[in-house]
């Protein structure tokens, strides 16, 4: 195994301690992948997420369909979203799916994220759609989200979850975390009264504003650390010092430039 592969592998791990370090995933319910080469990296099925090391990390071949993989132990459950999401959009470097507990809420309800907050932005588009429900793990899931993801780069599955992706692990680990705050925001909003949706126009505008922001090169491909235990890593509120965590050069909420 090369250093990079083995950095890559370490990332992946770092990106699940993180995603339960910030509070948006319980347990071993969610999964994360990364490309490599022709090949796709992810988390094995059922293994707590501290005990993972480097080498359990299982390898799927990008073209092999039927689940072929190398490792000894099985891929997630959920692998075939993942390859499927990987082998149609070259630029998804890096998937996360998790089960945040708001975004999850309005899945269960059928209900898209509209642009209630122009951070909405950040998954390509102005809603974040609900793939309609199919069971975990299946080919009809896989079909239902990659047609949610159209032109965007997030999506909720409907009673299950949300799948953010990226162009590398901090990148789509960032956008997990947004997807669950706007959620978050959605629902509290809408408890208060009506919620304001933006036009689509002004998301439009705020979409291309994006584009010249995030991380590009070299810089987007270290590997994700752990969030701290009791900060947040939401936006651009993240400490900056020595790690380059998930908000490093991506759209933050709440910066200067808002
Ligand atoms: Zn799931």
């Amino acid at each position: 195994m090369t250093r990079e592969e083995q950095k890559l592998r370490q990332g992946i791990i770092d990106a699940c301690l993180a995603m339960n370090a910030q509070g948006i995933n319980q347990g071993t319910s969610g999964n994360v992948s990364a490309r490599h080469g022709k090949s796709m990296l992810i988390t094995p099925s059922g293994v707590p997420y501290e005990e993972l090391k480097p080498a359990d990390i299982v390898a799927m071949p990008l073209d092999g369909g039927n689940g072929a993989y190398k490792g000894k132990l099985a891929p997630s459950s959920e692998w075939r979203f993942h390859l499927d999401i990987m082998a149609a959009r070259p630029e998804v470097g890096a998937v996360v799916h998790t089960h945040s507990t708001y975004a999850t809420a309005m899945a269960i309800c059928g209900l898209e994220i509209p642009a209630v907050h122009y951070m909405v932005a950040a998954a390509g588009g102005p809603t974040i759609r609900v793939a309609p429900y199919a069971t975990y793990g299946t080919e009809e899931l896989s079909h239902n989200a990659l047609a949610a993801l159209e032109d965007r780069s997030a999506c909720l599955l409907a009673n299950h979850g949300v799948i953010a992706t990226g162009p590398n692990l901090q990148r789509a680990l960032w956008l997990a975390g947004e997807v669950e705050t706007l959620a978050r925001q959605y629902v509290l909003a809408r408890a208060l009264g009506n919620p304001t949706v933006l036009p689509d126009d002004e998301i439009a505008v705020v979409v291309e504003k994006f584009k010249s922001y995030g991380p590009r090169g070299k810089a987007a491909q270290k590997a994700v650390k752990p969030a701290p235990r009791r900060k947040r890593a939401a936006g651009g509120k993240t400490s900056a010092r020595k790690r380059s965590g998930p908000a490093k050069g991506t759209p933050g909420r709440g910066g200067k430039k808002r």
